[in-house]
């Protein structure tokens, strides 16, 4: 079976900003504005591959989205096809599991983190004094901390003088700014993931027939920095041209070609 842990963002879908054509179906709605989409093609590759639960089963797939977005984030969006039981969101801190916090996961998280504590802190209490800050300093779920800057570089440097980055890693995504523990990674949380549903194999709760462990595949697809330890965690990796350009020592990664939709490739290659 296969194991299809993917990004959202500029992976399967698009923000309103993002020219994927005219062909397109709304998957997000934010304060009354229609916020982002999936390509008409990406939406009848996802139906066809795992419309619903019965066929993901018949294909042998678990698709796990595993996104940077918070739990109320990742609800905003609708996908074309049935609910996934799992979802890994806030950088893979949380599990979800039916749509509610798998506890024990986030428990285990919390001490994986636990190292970086003080320095989360002192990343929030240098955002708080920092005048270029214009958005809220949103620590999320005690996990990690985002705010915008009207002077991002500014803002990031100024973390940078200050925070022990062997602990947290601070950077940018567009006017975002983020501090995040080392070991907060979606690669750990894959990681994770896979060892948490081979032991959950043998349970009823997870109707898996004849898997056996050794026989799971993983296949991984994302599109930015957050994306990397993830795409180096699996046994296949998805990534757009634009990335592998930034970070040329990934390797074997498959790669959509500059008139090719990322989000069309991926699942394309997986239906191959
Ligand atoms: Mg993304």
């Amino acid at each position: 079976m296969l194991i299809f842990f993917s990004d959202l963002d500029k992976t399967l879908i698009y923000s309103y900003k993002h020219d994927i054509g005219k062909e397109k179906e709304l998957v997000e709605m934010y304060q009354g504005r229609e916020v982002s989409y999936i390509s008409k093609k990406t939406s009848d590759l996802l139906k066809k591959m795992m419309g619903t639960r019965k066929i993901a089963e018949n294909n042998n797939v678990l698709f796990v989205p595993t996104t940077t977005r918070t739990i109320q984030q990742y609800n905003r969006i609708t996908l074309p096809i049935e609910k996934q039981k799992f979802a890994l969101v806030c950088n893979g801190g949380i599990l979800l599991e039916e749509g509610n916090i798998n506890q024990v996961w986030y428990k285990k998280s919390l001490e994986i983190i636990k190292d970086s504590n003080a320095e989360i802190k002192k990343a929030i209490s240098i955002l708080e004094k920092d005048e270029s800050v214009n958005f809220e300093i949103r620590y999320i779920e005690d996990l990690f901390v985002f705010t915008k800057s009207e002077e991002p570089q500014k803002t990031l440097n100024n973390l940078k003088e200050s925070i022990d980055q062997e602990k947290v890693d601070v950077f940018l995504n567009g006017v975002k700014v983020y501090a995040v523990p080392k070991k907060l990674t979606k690669g750990n949380a894959v990681k994770r993931f896979i060892d948490f549903y081979k032991n959950n194999i043998k349970q009823d709760d997870i109707k898996t027939d004849d898997i056996k462990a050794e026989d799971i595949k993983t296949v991984a697809a994302g599109d930015s920095l957050f994306d990397i330890s993830m795409l180096e965690s699996v046994d296949q990796a998805f990534a757009p041209f634009e990335l592998l350009a930034e970070y040329p020592h990934l390797k074997n990664i498959k790669t959509n070609s500059d008139n090719q939709l990322f989000s069309e490739k991926i699942l394309e290659s997986l239906l191959e």
